[in-house]
Parts: C-alpha cells; structure tokens; sequence
C-alpha cells in the first residue's frame, strides 16, 4: 500500500490514478535525492501489479508475492562479476540492476531487454528496476533504448535516479518521468517515532539531520552528526566555564586534526546552533524552541552556567572568523584565538576586536 510509504503523496496519488485507470507507463524515471523512498514506491508498484489480494489496485503487502518482492537476492561476493546480471527478488518477475562498479553495463541492459520479453512467469507483469540510472553510459544507454521505447505490455522498466541531468535525452524523453520531493521533517520525524525507529527527541534530531531524506534520518550520516556534536558540545561547556583554556585549546586541535579536517564548517555550524539553544534557553524561551531538542537537560544546565557571559557576541565572533577563512589565514591559529576570545568575553565587554592571526 503506498499509505505505508513516507511523504510525496503526491506521487502515491498519480501512481494509483495510473493504476486504476490501467494506463501506467512501461518505462518510468524516478527522480529525486537519495533515501526519498524511490525504489520503494517502484517495489510498491511491483506489488501492485502481481498481488494475489490486491486492496483496490494496491498490493496488500502481506500476500506471499507481496512479501518476496521485497526481498532481494543480492549476490554474496564483492566481484565486480557477481554484480553483472540482473539481481532478482524471490519473485521471480521482479529484478534489478545496480553498475558492479561506475557503470551500468551493456550486458545487464541487454539482460533487462531479454527478460522483459518473457511473458511473466508467476504473476501478472515483471518489473525491473535500474538504480542509479545516470551512470548509464553511451553505449549501455543505447543498448537500453529500444526496450524503453516499445516495452512489451506485460514489462515495465522503472529507472531511479539522483541526477536526472546525467542521462541522456535520449533516455529521458523515452521515460514517463516522476520527480520525488524531499520529505519534510515532520513527515521523517512521524515515520521514525511510529515505526519505533526512535523516541521523540531523537526523531526530532535526526529529522533535522536528514534535510529531506529518510535515508539519511537513518544512515551512517546521524552517527558521523552525533560524533560531531558532542565535540561542540565539549566546546560549548568549556566556554560556559570560562576559565576552561586547556580544554579550549585541546578541542581547537581536535576540530584542525586532519582527519575531520572536511567537517571543519559543519562542525562550527553545530556548534553555533548548540550555542543558540544555550543562549534561548537562558532567555526562558520554551524547550520546544531549542533545535538540539534531544540535548535539552544538557543544554539547560550549560545555559544556567552562562552568567554574564554573551552567546550572542560568540556567534558574531565564529561568523567573523569564518570570513576570514576565505582569505589566507592559518586555520589552528585562528580556531585558537577563537576560542579563547570567546571565553574571555563576557557581559561587560563589547565583542573584541579581531585579533586572529593572518598567516
Ligand atoms: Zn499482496
């Protein structure tokens, strides 16, 4: 059922009108960020199409067709091999290729051809989807070309697809196309806390991680975004206490070690929204305002430690030193200086002038 799916009701709406009205195109794109839910909804049309107790035209999602279409019988070693043919689902009208390595292969596009011929050998209609469909290259997009143009009426070819710009026209003009929206946060944070994936404050926290992306809300991405933030939130807690120059400087060098060298921005980006949820808090304004929601007894015990000091005066000052990074500045040096101004200030001072160090 695609009420099972997150967001882009849109979509389900278009779908099921295609369905109903048995007028669902033989060769589809589906194009949108990664983790929005496209390969689902091509597995929910699959369903659709072979269910054994359909609900209106929807697959029921319990029947025994329903349920091995969803289960991928993805080959066990990492040869580049094992990867060229198509990956086929326990049903056995329902496969899928993915590129073995950057690109998708001449072979496998003649492989979808020749199987989409066969007339379906369990259900009503074979569903084959291409993952990542922009790394077709010229002569795998070819090869695809003239089964997309004219798929037999019981097949259906379903590409998805990051980078739509990426395929050729070719391609493109030959594919119903179908853009996916990213969700939107309160659609990821509902899915997660019904399907129990995590209780409410988290939700909320990696809803925002996620910019859009169900994938995302649950991927490595939230474990790199925790591990960084509770790197920040050492800083923050360090400046609170004001006097804290070593762990100051140590944190310094954390955040300039080369191995998060890349998250060096978004790293500063967590942590001036740690230091707005401590500053907003220290103002009473309500817990529901505060974007690190599931830190909310850490932060509320930083901010009662604030005093007189001015989280808005450090915001200023992380902004000033990242103009200055666009210029040569010598980056440890600069965090450094940073981080002890910040704790040195306080009510009674007006931010300090810039005093980091140019190269
Ligand atoms: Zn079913």
């Amino acid at each position: 059922m695609f009420d099972q799916l997150v967001g882009n009701d849109r979509v389900k709406k278009l779908l099921r009108r295609m369905l109903e009205e048995q007028r669902l195109p033989g060769a589809m794109l589906f194009t949108g960020e990664e983790g929005v839910g496209k390969k689902l909804f091509a597995l929910e049309i699959a369903k659709a199409l072979n269910c054994r107790s359909p609900q209106g035209v929807e697959g029921c999602g319990g029947c025994p067709p329903c349920e091995r279409i969803t289960r991928f019988n993805y080959p066990q070693g990492s040869e580049t091999d094992d990867w060229k043919g198509i990956i086929w689902t326990d049903h056995p009208d329902v496969g899928m290729v993915v590129a073995p390595k950057r690109v998708l292969l001449v072979d496998q596009m003649r492989a979808i051809e020749r199987e989409a011929n066969f007339r379906p050998f369990e259900g009503k209609a074979r569903v084959f989807l291409i993952e990542d469909a922009d790394k077709l290259n010229d002569s795998s997009a070819n090869a695809l070309l003239k089964v997309l143009e004219e798929p037999p009426h019981t097949s259906y070819i379903i590409l998805l697809t990051a980078r739509p710009a990426m395929l050729l026209s070719t391609v493109r003009s030959r594919c119903q196309v179908i853009g996916f929206s990213p969700l939107t946060a309160s659609e990821i944070e509902t899915h997660l806390v019904e399907n129990r994936i995590s209780g409410q404050a988290e939700a909320r926290t990696r809803a925002r991680v996620a910019r859009g992306s169900l994938g995302r809300a649950v991927g490595d991405e939230f474990d790199t975004f925790i591990e960084q933030r509770e790197a920040m939130l050492t800083v923050l807690e360090a400046l609170a206490a004001g006097d804290d120059r070593t762990q100051l400087l140590h944190s310094s060098e954390d955040l300039n070690a080369a191995p998060v060298k890349d998250e060096f921005e978004a790293r500063l980006d967590i942590l001036e929204t740690l230091i707005r949820d401590a500053w907003m808090l220290s103002l009473s304004a309500p817990a529901e305002s505060v974007v690190n929601y599931d830190l909310l007894p850490q932060l509320e015990r930083i901010s009662k430690r604030l005093g007189g000091r001015r989280p808005e005066g450090w915001i200023s000052q992380i902004e000033e030193m990242r103009e200055q990074l666009i210029v040569n500045i010598n980056r440890k040096s600069a965090t450094d200086a940073l981080f002890l101004t910040m704790a040195a200030s306080s009510s009674s001072t007006l931010p300090p002038k810039r005093r980091f160090l140019i190269k």
